[in-house]
């Protein structure tokens, strides 16, 4: 007997969702519009991106510390290294703790001329790992990193990543998040390499609805995702379809959620793009429901 459609999602899993701090008030209604839908499906955490150079701080800052005191939901903040000192830093660091925020996301970064090869700021945090030690010797924080499936493009090979991944690990984080990728061996190959090499933090994927084929594809380029073949058949024709695309996006990431799930992964990590249905159609075919809020 084939098993039935869709009796194997048990609703068993833990998601958390990724958003990018608003730049106009539109935007900003569209992200609060976007937690409230989402808030009910008791994340685990939601956490707020850091542009590139330190661009959005301010912005980054206000978003998450919102969430932190008005929300139920614990709110993770990214932090990089990029373009600032450690002291600077750690007072960012503070700021957050005085904020109530517990969570931290930390990354280096990447240089702020796109191309150029990334220099540590005079007086900065040298890599993730470095701040991730120096954030945990200010705070108790519980901290998230990010791992590479596919291999960071500044790595000479996937062993030197997973070294660094190591390292961040051994440093305090507790969590790595993987870049977006599109097939499932993907995963479950670099969950072997990394339990291979002495990893036992969660590495949860990062799944990325695509929303606009093109860009994507951009942004593959630029961290070394594959984009399959098949894909470009299955966005073909679609530009100027937004609903069809949208319902085309949304079974896509959730057939390679349901095969994670199907490979034991158990938590999931989406980037919304401060988009709620997508994220909530997908954590809805993957079993998970609103939950009704304990008096
Ligand atoms: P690191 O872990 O420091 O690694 C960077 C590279 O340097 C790797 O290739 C690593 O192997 C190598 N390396 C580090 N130390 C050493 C060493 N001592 N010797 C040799 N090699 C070394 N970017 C943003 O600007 N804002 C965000 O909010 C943001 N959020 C992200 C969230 C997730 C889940 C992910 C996956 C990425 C995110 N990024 C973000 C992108 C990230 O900043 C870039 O991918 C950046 O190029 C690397 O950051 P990292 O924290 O992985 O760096």
């Amino acid at each position: 007997h084939a098993t039935p459609l869709f009796a194997d999602v048990a609703g068993d899993i833990d998601v958390s969702f990724e958003f990018f701090p608003p730049k106009t008030e539109k935007m900003e209604e569209t992200l609060w519009e976007s937690i409230e839908t989402l808030s009910p499906l008791n994340p685990r955490f939601v956490s707020v991106t850091y542009g590139a150079g330190g661009s959005t701080r301010e912005r980054t800052h206000n978003t998450v510390a919102r969430i932190a005191r008005e929300t139920a939901i614990p709110a993770a903040a990214h932090v990089t290294c990029v373009a600032a000192t450690k002291d600077e830093i750690d007072r960012i660091a503070d700021d957050y703790w005085n904020a109530g925020v517990r969570h931290i996301v930390a990354l280096r970064g990447d240089p702020p001329t796109a191309g150029e090869k990334y220099a540590t700021h005079p007086g900065g945090y040298e890599n993730a790992a470095d701040l991730v030690a120096g954030l945990t010797r200010l705070h108790p924080f519980e901290i998230s990193v990010a791992a590479y499936p596919e291999c960071h493009p500044d790595s000479p090979h996937a062993a030197a990543d997973l070294d660094n991944l190591k390292r961040k690990i051994d440093n305090g984080a507790t969590r790595a998040i993987t870049q977006f990728f599109f097939e499932p061996d993907t995963f479950f190959r670099f969950r072997d390499d990394a339990a291979k090499a002495g990893i036992e933090a969660e590495i949860v994927p990062g799944i990325m609805p695509v929303m606009n084929y093109a860009s994507v594809v951009r942004m593959s380029g630029m961290c070394g995702t594959d984009v399959p073949g098949w894909m470009e058949r299955l966005f073909e024709g679609l530009d100027d379809r937004p609903a069809a695309r949208q319902l085309v996006s949304a079974t896509l990431a959730a057939e390679l959620s349901r095969r994670l799930y199907a490979g034991g992964v158990r938590q999931f990590h989406f980037y919304t793009l401060n988009r709620a249905e997508l994220a909530y159609a997908i954590c809805h075919l993957l079993g998970v429901r609103p939950q009704e809020k304990s008096a």
